[in-house]
């Protein structure tokens, strides 16, 4: 061992502590396979360059044979890895003969060939064409998110990188790689590369990890888990925090008729069920923007903004007309759901606990009138 292979050492050790900390990232959410695959790819470069390492290239040509498989699954699981992060599938056996390829040229230099470097550029171009051909569908559309978008830049300049380094660094390594790998301007400009690459791959990896989380935590704060729906909390806040201007319109409040009966008859899942189906409606009956939130129980609250109150109840009257057609499949078709709707105006944020109030006391009146039926009210009321 020379002290450069000692300080070449410190690139796998890099990649190991990587691998290891991916592999905790897969541990802690198992759904994301793509951090099983990262560590996957850094433990397997990670090996494949401590080998080269600590073994001479020339006298142990089976560590070359070695170091090249280990680089090559390296590759596979980067692949896979950004196949399954940016949503494509990877292009499996197209790699697969790639990988057979590059293996039998490397190995044909490696104990038959002269020149010597051939192996080099055999592994080094085997394993850009690997990259790009396993994953070429994810060059066909551009990724919604941003750190997605850089993502993909990252691995495409990762691919470029095989091809650049290798050819810029072999020729002026001829004469020094022979006798020793760790001190040649190659090995030199691809520690240096494959360092920054790694870290860049971390980093970004750790912020996506990071955004999935918040993002998970924040939809389980925020929405109600049985119906999907934004919950009381998260109704207001979306009020308070989206455009003041735009949160004028209408207040939508609606109850499932005689609901109780449903648990009581055809018991908990169903109505479970219903609710469901119930929520699927409103949804389906208004616009994108609008907010439809459960406030609890089988009572919900919908803001349509923008619409004055008698517009609002012919937005009622077709969820109405909808619930009758409705499909809750454990539900017996004989068996209309129905609901009671109460619509109020809302003119200004600052009002929206009167306007529910008001909408609520209207939902009263519908219920107290019969059931399944719209009242609404033109004008706020002071409460
Ligand atoms: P009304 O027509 O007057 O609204 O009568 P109702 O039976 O619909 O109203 P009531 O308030 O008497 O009953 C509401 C029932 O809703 C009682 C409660 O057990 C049930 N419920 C509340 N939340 C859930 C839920 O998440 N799932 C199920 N299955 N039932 C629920
Ligand atoms: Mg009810
Ligand atoms: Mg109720």
């Amino acid at each position: 061992m020379t002290a450069g292979n000692y300080y070449a050492l410190s690139l796998p050790l890099c990649t190991s502590l990587l691998a290891l900390g991916f592999w905790a990232c897969w541990r802690w959410r198992r759904a994301q396979r793509d951090t099983l695959w990262m560590a996957g790819c850094f433990a397997l470069f990670g090996l494949g360059l401590a080998g080269q390492v600590l073994t001479p290239p020339l006298p142990l040509r089976g560590s070359a044979v070695v170091s090249a498989l280990l680089y090559q699954g390296g590759a596979w699981c980067l692949a896979e890895a950004m196949c399954w992060r940016l949503g494509q599938r990877p292009a499996r056996w197209p790699m697969a003969w790639l990988v057979g390829l590059a293996f039998v040229v490397r190995i044909y230099y490696v104990y038959v060939g002269e020149p010597f470097y051939m192996r080099v550029y055999a592994l080094n171009f085997g394993l850009a064409a690997q990259l790009a051909v396993g994953t070429w569908r994810l060059w066909r559309e551009r990724p919604v998110l941003r750190l997605e978008r850089a993502l993909r830049l990252l691995f495409g300049l990762l691919i470029l990188s095989f091809l650049v380094r290798t050819h810029s660094t072999v020729p002026a390594s001829v004469a020094v790689s022979k006798a020793s790998l760790a001190d040649s301007p190659f090995w030199g400009v691809l520690q240096l590369s494959m360092l920054v690459f790694a870290l860049l791959f971390a980093m970004l990896y750790a912020a996506i990890t990071m955004r999935d989380a918040l993002v998970q935590l924040q939809d389980e704060r925020n929405r109600d888990p049985l119906t999907q729906l934004l919950n009381r909390r998260a109704f207001l806040e979306a009020l308070k925090h989206g455009d003041q201007r735009r949160a004028v319109g209408t207040v939508l409040v609606c109850d499932v008729d005689h609901f109780k009966q449903v648990n009581d008859r055809w018991g908990h899942a169903v109505g479970d069920a219903v609710l469901q189906g119930f929520a699927r409606t409103l949804q389906e009956c208004v616009r994108e923007g609008d907010l439809v939130a459960r406030f609890g129980g089988e009572e919900f609250v919908l803001l349509l903004y923008g619409v004055v109150p008698k517009d609002a109840a012919l937005v009622a009257e077709r969820i109405r007309q909808h619930l009758r057609h409705m499909d809750v499949g454990l539900l017996p078709p004989e068996h209309a759901i129905t609901a009671s709707f109460g619509v109020a105006p809302l003119l200004a944020l600052s009002q929206l606990n009167q306007a529910i109030a008001q909408a609520d006391r209207l939902l009263y009146a519908a219920k107290a009138a019969g059931r399944d039926c719209v009242r609404w009210e033109a004008e706020p009321i002071k409460l």
